[in-house]
């Protein structure tokens, strides 16, 4: 239609498919389903086993050039691109997408259904709590929390001896200890099974986890933007006998848990990822883990349904997995392994599955190769690249959003800086790259031209316009083609570094080669983590940069290709469990706040007939 109608009255033109009739058409057999309602399910990760002797597809990445705050179509792209690929080219093709945080559906950028033509239906259901796998994670993220402090709590209070047998208890009189409970004695070199043959000091090894408070790592979570939680204290009641300390909250698509979800490959990996997960240090220096808090089976209990991924459909009935989070500037923000590995059997051999990896090339998708692939062991055959006219008039010296004026001057600027980099970035991993330019009703034929020319010039595969947001697939078929194209041809896939390297000369190489900075600047606290890290064995993990998106360097309001910058690492975590080592960068925040006016002043509920409004 045209002018073309809100994203939520498009997703609601079109009534869904039952999703037992989309399982069957995809090869899912009844008993692989979980349904939610009638146009989602859990898919069971039994499929993997059943199809372990089928050929993969074609493995597609959608990555951009640096953003708008307001995202320039990676998620909508990503529809199209299987729309057309189903549609108009007869393939078998599956998107996995990232199921969107309630801080930008209520607070920014607005939802992560794609857009316009090309979306995820029902979109409502997609944008708000889908199959509450986020819920799950906040429960298990603050599980954790509560059993911190509790511990500390009565380690400060009570004896070794009443420790014990609170910890131990008598049944019947007997004590026995529970399977986690061995496993955390083993740890401490204690072989023994029989509570009653340990000696007083290892009774004391064992009651005392002896956390550090100042050394504690673990932040509560909430997936709301609420700055106001970014720093907090705790224990204030009386009944916490003084145990007060600083602590914090992350946004919930950030935590540890979400990159576990994102990146285990069966429910034992991730039950294992969760008991390595470190929590804090204890004050001889030792690192505490969920497991020797005695919790991580009660975590694996409470995501043991968030490992399924969620099967939807696109506005034209193909099929989509959502699964894991954004965030790829705080997080590593990628769609999970697991809805990438189930697609890739569910297309077969000539099938195409088209994944997402969050913000600029320069972030989710050095994350998507350095961290993800490296988990996986799967590689891409093409990345898409998605550029807007109005993200390039940015780049190239004009106002951050709105410069809707052709400008032919601009976009060419913004070309041969910021489309340029992120190109080269794309080839420091060896895929080749085809550019989708995601086309606005502003833009003119002559900076559409443009930008096809110059992304060809700077070795480019191919450069096409798109028009799925207006037209669904049919607007994206020439990309669909163009995809097909390249993926028919060999790739040298390689990573940018050895993990083997220092964690520092890790970091410097993505500082240098991926954002084009000159050099590094840890502070203290940087470096005696890092030095820290080293010693625990942790240094050969990949690394997992927190910057912001909205620039090439750490400052948002340097756009095009900035150089001549120093890259200041402010701090520097550890995600054991998951598996990356975590710097912040700049002032980055792992909490986001809500604008003077954000999204939620449009969305309401008719409760008469339950429509929701303002959902974009
Ligand atoms: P990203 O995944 O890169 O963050 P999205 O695909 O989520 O971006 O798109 C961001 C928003 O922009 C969505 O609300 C979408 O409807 C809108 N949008 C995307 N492409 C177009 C287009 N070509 N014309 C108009 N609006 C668009």
């Amino acid at each position: 239609l045209t002018p073309v109608p809100s994203d939520l009255e498009i997703s609601r033109a079109q009534i869904p498919k039952p999703v037992d009739q989309l399982a069957e058409e995809i090869g899912l057999l009844p008993e692989e389903l979980e349904a939610y309602g009638r146009s989602k399910a859990k898919v069971r990760l039994s499929v993997l086993e059943r199809l372990q002797s089928q050929p993969n597809g074609k493995y597609i990445l959608v990555a951009g050039i640096t953003p708008t705050p307001l995202g320039e179509g990676k998620s909508t792209v990503t529809v199209g691109l299987v729309q057309a690929l189903s549609a108009h080219l007869r393939l078998n093709s599956f998107a996995c997408l990232r199921q969107p945080s309630q801080g930008p559906t209520f607070g920014v950028k607005g939802g992560a259904a794609g857009g316009g033509y090309a979306q995820v239906i029902p979109m409502e259901e997609f944008n708000l709590h889908l199959t509450g796998d986020i819920h799950a994670i906040t429960a298990a993220n603050n599980l954790v929390a509560a059993a911190i402090d509790a511990r500390m709590l009565h380690e400060a209070t009570q004896s070794d001896k009443a420790l014990f047998n609170r910890l131990v208890p008598s049944v019947n009189g007997v004590r026995k200890f529970s399977p986690i409970q061995i496993s955390r004695l083993q740890r401490l070199g204690i072989r023994k099974t029989d509570p009653a043959s340990l000696t007083p000091e290892e009774i004391n090894a064992f009651v005392r986890l002896d956390l550090d408070p100042s050394k504690i790592t673990w932040q509560r979570v909430v997936d709301t933007n609420d700055r106001f939680l970014r720093k907090i204290t705790v224990g204030q009641a009386s009944s916490e006998k003084g145990q007060i300390r600083e602590t914090g909250f992350d946004i919930a698509v950030a935590s540890e848990i979400m990159a576990i979800l994102a990146l285990a490959d069966s429910l034992g990996d991730m039950k294992n990822r969760l008991a390595r997960m470190v929590v804090g240090t204890s004050r001889s220096g030792q690192p505490i883990t969920a497991e020797d808090l005695g919790v991580s089976g009660a975590l694996a209990v409470l995501m043991k349904d968030a490992i399924k991924p969620t099967l939807m459909q696109t506005l034209e009935g193909t099929p989509v997995f959502v699964h894991a989070g954004p965030f790829a500037n705080i997080a590593h923000g990628n769609s999970s392994v697991l809805a990438d590995k189930l697609a890739l059997k569910l297309v077969g051999q000539d099938g195409f599955v088209v994944t997402e990896a969050g913000f600029g090339a320069d972030i989710g998708m050095e994350k998507f190769f350095n961290i993800k692939c490296r988990a996986s062991g799967l590689r891409p055959s093409v990345v898409v690249l998605v550029a807007t006219v109005r993200a390039l008039k940015m780049h190239g010296g004009g106002p951050n959003v709105g410069q809707h004026s052709a400008n032919l001057s601009l976009v060419a600027g913004g070309c041969r800086s910021n489309l340029r980099k992120q190109i080269q970035i794309v080839h420091l991993f060896g895929v080749p790259v085809v550019v989708a330019v995601n086309v606005f009703k502003t833009d003119t034929q002559a900076e559409i031209d443009l930008v096809c020319q110059i992304a060809k010039e700077c070795g480019a595969s191919d450069a096409l316009p798109c028009n799925h947001w207006a037209q669904g697939g049919r607007g994206c078929s020439e990309l669909a083609q163009a995809v097909k194209e390249a993926a028919s041809k060999p790739s040298d896939y390689q990573f940018l570094y050895n993990t083997e390297m220092s964690i520092v000369e890790k970091i410097r190489t993505i500082a240098q080669r991926v954002y084009g900075a000159d050099d590094i600047e840890l502070s203290p606290e940087a470096k005696t983590k890092t030095d820290y890290y080293h010693q625990q064995g942790y240094g050969s993990l990949p690394i997992c940069m927190a910057k912001t998106h909205l620039s090439l360097s750490h400052m948002p309001d340097k756009k095009g290709a900035p150089t001549g910058f120093v890259l200041p690492i402010r701090d520097v975590r550890a995600s054991i469990g998951a598996g990356f080592i975590y710097p912040l960068v700049g002032t980055m925040s792992t909490m986001p706040g809500l604008p003077t006016r954000p999204c939620f002043y449009d969305i309401d509920l008719d409760p008469v007939t339950e429509e929701i409004t303002g959902l974009f």
